[in-house]
């Protein structure tokens, strides 16, 4: 998608701070981070939002939580202990509109979130 920053980065058209990629996946530091270690894992097929999940994305999706693990891994978060988050549409947060799994570690998070 032509103006979406997240395919901007996939195309590397403007490079983020990259921390792991495959062929299906990207992931990249929070340029604002909420935590330590504050990672975006997002899928190289551009998908707004999770509503518009298909079937057919079921696997790419458990590839973003993969991922995640293998960063937290990484990052030496994994045993400590880390939160995924994915916001979806205006009262969840969501500000760009291409799926992304927050990974947060590297402090205690507090539950339930605000
Ligand atoms: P959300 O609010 O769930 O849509 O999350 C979007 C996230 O993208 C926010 O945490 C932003 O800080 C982050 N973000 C926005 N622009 C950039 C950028 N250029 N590089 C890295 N992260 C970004
Ligand atoms: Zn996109």
């Amino acid at each position: 998608m032509s103006d979406c920053l997240f395919c901007k980065f996939v195309s590397g058209e403007i490079s983020p701070q990259t921390v792991y990629e495959d062929d299906d996946v990207l992931a990249f530091r929070d340029i604002n981070p909420q935590a330590p270690c504050h990672v975006l894992i997002i899928p190289k097929k551009h998908i707004s939002t999770l509503n518009d999940l298909t079937e057919q994305d079921a696997e790419l999706v458990g590839k973003l939580y993969l991922a995640a693990a293998k960063v937290a891994k990484q990052e030496g978060i994994d045993e400590a202990g880390y939160r995924t988050v994915m916001n979806c549409n205006e009262q969840a947060g969501q500000t760009v509109f291409h799926i992304h799994l927050h990974l947060l570690g590297g402090r205690r998070m507090n539950w339930p979130p605000g």
